[in-house]
């Protein structure tokens, strides 16, 4: 079982051992800032391993658990910093999961590692050694594989490209810091651009959600699918800068891919040409740079939870 919590949603699945999978659930997540550090996602966690659990008829008890989350997770499965799930900062989730004895927890790590693993395993990167994972969501995630391994670095935390600094005088992250890439290429970054530029008179023909006082980054998509010109230009600036900080990984990493999942994974896909082209422009040496593959993921934002799932099982 797999357990994928996400800044926004969580996801789980229930898969065989070759990636098959056989139920998943899909949640809306509750940021309870009036408890204890992680209690609500260690609440939200069990509450989905039990409800997975009742669908296969297996009880949660026998099913091996990986659970991946959103931020810097240290090896023995303290969740150190989560920008995006402030509440859960600092907590002993692994502990506190186990304490409760409603689950077989195996493996506790960041979602985006889950999710390279997914990739590499039985995706994407199926049968290449080294790649790179960049999820897009709410924020960036990332997942590194090197020679067939994943990498996770010192305290756990390798990987966390979204709090890369592309702009020093770029606007202020949840992170402190400023100008981080995620706040120019992930769903928040869509929505801040769309509200940015109805706020200057464009994209005035956009209407709202009922209910929403403010443009989704899937009202952004639907737009530019449906041929909005104002819509494809804050997709193809938001392409833009996730180019620049793939090609910053590049130059760091060398990988011979590039997977781009996570929930907005239908977004990346629609990016996928705007990347392609920009990419070549802003490696070192340009042209003679060895080509880097760019791919979408193949299990969509449902990699996270599967390789999580995976690597409980020790498929991975
Ligand atoms: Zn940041």
């Amino acid at each position: 079982m797999g357990i994928d919590v996400g800044g926004t949603k969580v996801l789980g699945v229930v898969a065989h051992h070759d990636g098959t999978v056989v139920a998943s659930l899909r949640t809306t997540v509750v940021h309870d800032e009036g408890s204890r550090p992680g209690e609500a996602l260690v609440a939200h966690v069990v509450e989905m391993a039990s409800a997975l659990s009742a669908e296969v008829g297996i009880p949660a008890t026998s099913l091996p658990l990986g659970v991946g989350m959103p931020g810097m997770v240290s090896h023995d499965g303290r969740m150190l910093y989560a920008p995006n799930f402030q509440s859960a900062s600092d907590a002993p989730i692994a502990e506190m999961l186990r304490a409760t004895q409603r689950v077989d927890l195996r493996y506790l790590g960041n979602d985006a590692d889950c999710a390279a693993v997914c990739e590499h395993r039985v995706g994407a990167g199926r049968g290449v050694h080294d790649l790179v994972m960049v999820t897009l969501g709410t924020g960036i995630g990332g997942g590194i594989i090197l020679d067939d391994r994943l990498v996770r670095g010192a305290h756990g935390a390798a990987g966390e490209f979204g709090h890369m600094v592309v702009d020093i005088d770029g606007p202020d992250c949840p992170c402190g810091a400023r100008g981080c890439w995620e706040r120019f290429a992930s769903g928040r970054a869509i929505e801040r651009m769309a509200n940015e530029a109805q706020a200057q008179g464009h994209l005035l023909d956009f209407p709202l959600r009922e209910g929403a006082s403010e443009l989704s980054g899937e009202d952004v998509t639907m737009a530019a699918r449906a041929g909005s010109k104002e819509a494809r230009a804050i997709l193809d600036e938001v392409a833009w800068w996730l180019a620049r900080g793939i090609a910053n990984l590049v130059g760091i990493l060398d990988p011979a891919l590039v997977v781009l999942g996570g929930g907005l994974s239908d977004v990346a896909a629609s990016m996928l040409d705007t990347l392609r082209a920009e990419l070549p422009g802003l490696l070192e040496g340009g042209t003679l740079h060895p080509n880097v593959a760019l791919e979408v993921a193949h299990h969509g934002e449902a990699a996270g939870a599967l390789g999580a799932a995976l690597l409980a099982g020790g498929c991975a």
